[in-house]
């Protein structure tokens, strides 16, 4: 089987089996081996390592992971891309495909089963329309993994890796930053997928730390003080708690925890930082009813 990676093996193996492109699934393949060989080189893959790579499309990437790693498991949706995966990936024996939902499959399971429950690596082109869906489940499901490398959308990585009080700045990066040490690797043209996406694209590596740099003595409630603080970014932090209303902690006693926490009673939630976030909810925690 002929490498992929460039426009001419997609379209022949496209026509061969042809495959038709699903708008739903979020299909943008990429065409450029000069990108491909920058991703897994992000990635930092060895011969030692287990990759999990999510949504192998057509096995373009596939074949780029299967030849650095000792195992890649590659979890696609679309039953059409099965029969392609098996002709592209043919001359790989450390490949397992499974034809499932990543959303619904027990990857902890997996890994179990593939890795003997030792962390791996997950490196994606993402599709876009289920991005931080996907992320959040790795992050909260505690998958036992050491990176995750992702193509993403362009606005999307900077929303991962953006600074209190800039306008990314939201409880995507905050979830990111308590899990992981962010970084954009590189921005990526629409020239290099097939069909070219309307957005632009960037590719960014998240480190999972071995525990959080923070102590939330909930983690769950930790993110559901930041949702509800981010609900209304136009209100001051005091209002968007207390309108939240699944906090069970009266407007007065916030309005004194804001207080006793040094900050001004008129803060917006978007300028505090994930350790002013934690002392927050700890503090709200040890005051609901
Ligand atoms: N990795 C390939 C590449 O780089 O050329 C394809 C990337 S394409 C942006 C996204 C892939 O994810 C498609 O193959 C799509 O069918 C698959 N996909 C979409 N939703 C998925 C899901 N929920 N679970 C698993 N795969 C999914």
């Amino acid at each position: 089987m002929a490498t992929l990676g460039n426009a001419k093996n997609t379209i022949e193996i496209l026509q061969k089996h042809h495959f038709s492109f699903q708008k739903k699934f979020g299909q943008n393949f990429l065409i450029d081996g000069n990108i491909l060989g920058k991703i897994v080189d992000a990635a930092q893959i060895t011969e030692d390592d287990c990759v999990l790579e999510i949504g192998p499309g057509i096995g373009t990437m596939t074949q780029y992971l299967a030849e650095r790693a000792r195992s890649v498991i590659a979890v696609e949706i679309d039953k059409n891309l099965i029969p392609i995966l098996q002709e592209t990936l043919s001359s790989y024996d450390n490949v397992k495909v499974i034809h499932e939902d990543v959303l619904k499959v027990d990857i902890n399971h997996i890994i179990q089963e593939e890795n003997d429950g030792k962390p791996i690596k997950v490196v994606a082109n993402l599709p876009y329309y289920i991005t931080t869906p996907i992320i959040m489940a790795l992050f909260e499901n505690h998958i036992a993994l050491q990176s995750i490398t992702i193509m993403v959308q362009k606005e999307v990585a900077d929303r991962m890796q953006a600074a209190p009080g800039t306008k990314d700045y939201g409880a995507l990066s905050l979830a990111v930053c308590y899990y992981a040490k962010p970084e954009i690797i590189m921005k990526v043209p629409a020239s290099c997928f097939m069909p070219r996406p309307n957005v632009d694209s960037a590719v960014i590596r998240l480190t999972r730390y071995e525990k959080p740099l923070v102590e939330a003595v909930d983690e769950s409630w930790l993110f559901a003080v930041i949702r509800a603080s981010f609900n209304q970014r136009r209100k001051t932090l005091l209002n968007g708690l207390s309108n939240a209303g699944n906090l069970g902690v009266s407007k007065e006693k916030i309005a004194e925890i804001i207080a006793q926490m040094g900050l001004s009673p008129t803060i917006r939630g978007e300028t505090l930082t994930l350790e002013q976030f934690t002392e927050l909810s700890n503090y709200l925690f040890l005051a609901k009813a």
